[in-house]
């Protein structure tokens, strides 16, 4: 069996006390590699030989660190069928989403930020006659950034790719249920000969190996993207030390569908938006909003187009739903849908889990889920469920999409359907969320702000945010 391995130090090793983690296949239930289970030691080595590299690293010209971080993004688009076939094996991903989304958009990440480092200049102020101020920006130092399963490889580079440009060296650790590509990354790094300990990959459980890294009082700051309750115990240890943090969290999110809309544009990218990745994407839009007008007509037209949607092989190119990445997540999508029952709600269609055949008869996979009648304050339209499950519901003004889509702890990302301009910046301008959608769905420009408000998170990514938080800036006022 496979056993993966830690990258340290420029070097691909085992873990120091032999451990390993079962890794599973989600389509078919059953264990197909090993994971180390890393502990302090391990960390404490990747954490060592981000020190020892920072130096060096941190002082290279602009142009040489982009040289490095273009032929990681060559080495990656060179293997994109590999990794997208591992990426779907460890996730449960349909392998047509990890070969049109997952990896283009690592090979992407580095070939941005590799360009943008080019590009990022400072402040400089002139103050008066004889004064000028200007702003050094210089790397932070150990960047620990750690990314969830749902979009593995895709959130691990979109970190690591900024803090790489941006003269930090990197302590990194991928979701324990899908290492695989943060794994052959690593080969990437070894093939190319990046330099040792620029970036260094740790594999483990969250709870053990993760922990020691945020809780390292030698790493300088920390990235990371997963549950907002992880984030909460992530900031309680490194908020009292006054590192930099960056929380991308859960979310909650509405899709709102105005009567003027364009109905089948609204109708077909909401499918998307609702069920892409198995709905384990954190902006989809698991809350339905449809004006009164069109709301019949939207949710019966919605409901018959997800009942075509097939949940199959994630190697079959026409499965639009492939696996739930793992067994207890799958435990959780479907307890939340009995939640759902007991509150009320009326299961329009799915609602249960898929039993294939053949290789795939263990794996865990759930029908897409619409549920009606349910008001907004119970915990089906409170609680994010990241899974292929959305409840609908009517709105009748302006005011109270507004308010509904409002009315969660969470605020990450927004849709609004709608042909009325005015409609459409006076709903964007009012919605708590740190990205809204109009007429479009997960349209991304990597030059944007891209994080969440309230507890979806803190900070933001992408563009020059990224770059600012991977840096610390300095105020030189000169006097001459
Ligand atoms: P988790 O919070 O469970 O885990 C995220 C990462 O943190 C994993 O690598 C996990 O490791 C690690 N981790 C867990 N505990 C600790 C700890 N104490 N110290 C350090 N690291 C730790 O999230 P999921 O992986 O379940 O991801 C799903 C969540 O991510 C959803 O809430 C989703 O909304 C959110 N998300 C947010 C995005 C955003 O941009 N806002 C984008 C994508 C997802 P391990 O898995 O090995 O336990």
């Amino acid at each position: 069996m496979k056993k993966i391995a830690n990258y340290i130090n420029g070097k691909l090793q085992a873990p120091t006390s032999g451990e390993y983690i079962d890794n599973y296949n989600p389509a078919t239930g059953e264990i197909y590699s090993l994971i180390p289970d890393s502990d302090q030691t391990d960390v404490n080595l990747a954490i060592q030989s981000a020190r020892a590299a920072f130096p060096k690293w941190s002082t290279l010209r602009n142009s040489e660190r982009a040289e490095w971080l273009e032929k990681i993004s060559n080495g990656i688009k060179a293997r994109l069928e590999e990794l997208a076939l591992a990426e779907s094996i460890d996730n449960g991903k349909p392998l047509w989403l990890a070969q049109s989304v997952d990896i283009p958009r690592a090979v992407d990440n580095f070939k941005f930020y590799a360009t943008a480092i080019m590009h990022y200049a400072s402040e400089s102020h002139h103050t008066a006659e004889g004064v000028i101020n200007y702003t050094l920006r210089k790397p932070v130092g150990i960047a620990a950034c750690i990314s969830p399963w749902n979009l593995p490889l895709y959130l691990f580079t979109w970190k690591i790719a900024p803090a790489l440009a941006a003269g930090n060296t990197v302590v990194a650790k991928p979701s324990e249920i899908t290492p695989m590509t943060a794994y052959l990354l690593s080969e990437i790094c070894e093939e190319i000969k990046l330099p040792a300990g620029v970036l260094n990959i740790v594999h483990g459980l969250g709870s053990s190996t993760g922990n020691s890294i945020i809780s390292s009082d030698e790493i300088d700051l920390v990235s990371f993207t997963g549950g907002t309750a992880t984030g909460a115990h992530i900031a309680k240890i490194v908020a009292p030390k006054f590192k930099k943090m960056s929380l991308e969290l859960g979310g909650k999110n509405p899709n709102i569908i105005f009567n003027d809309c364009d109905f089948d544009k609204a109708l077909k990218t909401s499918i998307n938006s609702s069920f892409a990745n198995q709905g384990q994407i954190c902006l989809c839009g698991s809350r339905i909003l449809v004006q009164r007008g069109i709301y019949e007509k939207f949710r019966d037209a919605f409901v018959a187009k997800v009942k075509e949607m097939k949940v199959g092989d994630p190697m079959d190119p026409t499965s639009r739903l492939g696996a739930i990445v793992s067994k207890p997540h799958y435990d959780k999508i479907l307890s939340y849908i009995e939640i759902a029952k007991s509150e009320g709600g009326q299961i329009l269609t799915g609602g249960e889990a898929v039993k294939l055949d053949g290789e795939n008869k263990n794996g865990w996979f759930i029908s897409p889920t619409v549920i009606e009648g349910l008001d907004q304050q119970c915990r089906t339209n409170q609680e994010e469920i990241f899974g292929p499950v959305v409840t609908i519901q009517p709105f009748d003004t302006e005011e109270e999409a507004i308010e509904l889509s409002n009315s969660t702890e969470y605020g990450l990302a927004a849709t609004v359907w709608t042909s009325n301009l005015h409609t459409a910046h006076r709903v964007g301008d009012q919605l708590k969320t740190g990205i809204v959608w109009v007429n479009c769905w997960l349209l991304r420009d990597l030059r944007t702000p891209f994080g969440g408000m309230k507890n979806s998170g803190v900070g933001r990514e992408g563009g020059w945010e990224a770059l600012n938080f991977f840096t610390e800036p300095k105020n030189i006022c000169i006097k001459f």
